[in-house]
């Protein structure tokens, strides 16, 4: 028996107290004086585990850790050879990050199993929450940690990245917080695509897009792939200041021209409902030899492009091509680009996107398609094979920082998206 959606609405929004008891037991413990710090694979993430593990006991659901220290939550289906729906998030944060970013998707999965619980619901295959290890690359400089470690995929060499803070490596700081270094070095997978049916991750949006929209809720389209170039030297000539416009190789002016002529590139595809993004993080003048009175002779850029379709980003990348030769014949100057790296594209599953939008739509929960700017370890599950995609709750302030203010009310919404689509997959 299928409930209503105004069962399904009850069945979440009832739990609106212990929901901020616990998003709030989870600030407690790891606030740091300006925001929270559940370091990775460090004592505030310990923290969160302790905390989501002993609710989840509380839950009835079966615990299980993996060899890389994630943990999973499953409330048990009729049919437990059956593929299972996953849902889940992380539980690190930045350091001085804000309580959510991470931590919605874990609490958003268990709200969904305690929906289905009290709506007297066994579903029909297993459900399960994973509370990820270390998404929060700005620790060991290594993406995805825990799902890719989950899937067999961690890249070689990663177990050696120290800690920015510790020094200490990545090995020994899994190994203390129960991992299993011998089978991550074997690639052992915990996870296999085949015996999951679906995953979905709702997640703080990371920028003002529904702040603006006024819709408390967004269904993610896709998680973004991009291409870096984190060392971009352009070299010109120094020379004195004195020296006319005409004999000047002038690097400074021609890393304006890429900075601006990317923005250019970028208010085209804004235009055109093309989305994108460019960063350039560093950008500056060797500094042993830069004076007020001397035209630069060299600048050193990072550029992170990101988009949605693999098509895309190629064609973004040859524009950023024809862009560099342009400035080099106008400016006189030569661009090293220098090492490239690029993640693939996670186009969220168009199964589950439906579902997830069809679930709104029967709740009368307003809310919008949106690409999702930044990576999420829902990316590690959609390269895997896994049908997933994404839910987005309205957030101010973005994240990253103490001052994430995601209201309960808008969590609460987009749990109830999650748990109407879940039941549409469990239910007969
Ligand atoms: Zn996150």
């Amino acid at each position: 028996m299928k409930p209503a959606p105004e069962q399904i609405l009850a069945a979440v929004r009832s739990q609106k107290a212990w929901i901020a008891e616990l998003f709030d037991e989870l600030r407690a413990g790891s606030v740091d004086g300006e925001g929270v710090t559940r370091d990775t694979f460090g004592a505030g993430e310990q923290f969160g585990y302790r905390v989501i593990e002993g609710r989840a006991e509380a839950m009835g659901l079966a615990i299980e850790h993996d060899h890389g220290a994630n943990m999973y939550m499953t409330l048990a289906g009729r049919d437990p050879a059956a593929p299972r729906i996953m849902m889940g998030s992380h539980i690190d944060s930045v350091p001085r990050g804000g309580n959510f970013d991470g931590a919605a998707g874990v609490i958003g999965g268990m709200v969904a199993q305690r929906a289905l619980q009290s709506l007297g619901l066994t579903p029909a295959c297993d459900v399960t929450t994973m509370a990820i290890r270390a998404e929060e690359s700005v620790w060991f400089q290594v993406s995805y940690i825990g799902s890719r470690t989950a899937f067999g995929v961690l890249p070689d060499g990663s177990l050696d990245a120290t800690r920015v803070d510790t020094g200490r490596t990545l090995a020994d700081h899994m190994a203390e917080c129960g991992a299993d270094i011998d089978q991550i070095r074997a690639g052992k997978a915990h996870l296999k695509a085949s015996d999951i049916r679906a995953f979905v991750e709702i997640h703080i949006e990371q920028a003002p897009q529904l702040i603006e929209a006024g819709l408390p809720v967004a269904i993610g389209t896709g998680v973004p792939g991009n291409f870096r170039y984190p060392y971009i030297q352009i070299k010109g000539e120094y020379a004195h200041v004195g020296l006319p416009r005409r004999f000047r190789k002038d690097a400074a002016l021609a890393a304006s021209d890429f900075a601006l002529g990317l923005d250019a590139l970028w208010q085209e595809n804004d235009t055109a409902g093309r989305p994108m993004a460019f960063t350039i993080g560093r950008f500056h003048t060797n500094t042993d030899v830069h004076a007020l009175t001397i035209v630069p002779g060299e600048m050193t850029a990072s550029l992170d492009v990101r988009a949605y379709d693999a098509a895309h980003l190629d064609e973004l990348e040859q524009a950023l091509f024809e862009l560099v030769r342009r400035i080099e014949t106008a400016r006189g100057v030569e661009f090293d680009l220098g090492q490239r790296a690029s993640a693939d594209v996670a186009p969220s599953d168009p199964g589950v996107f439906a579902g997830l939008t069809a679930s709104a739509e029967r709740l009368s929960i307003p809310s919008q398609p949106l690409a999702s700017p930044a990576s999420h370890d829902t990316a590690t599950f959609t390269v895997a094979g896994v049908p997933s995609a994404m839910l987005f709750v309205r957030n101010e302030h973005g994240s990253h920082n103490p001052y994430e203010a995601m209201e309960i009310d808008d969590f609460i919404e987009a749990a109830a998206v999650m748990t109407g689509w879940l039941v549409e997959q469990v239910t007969e």
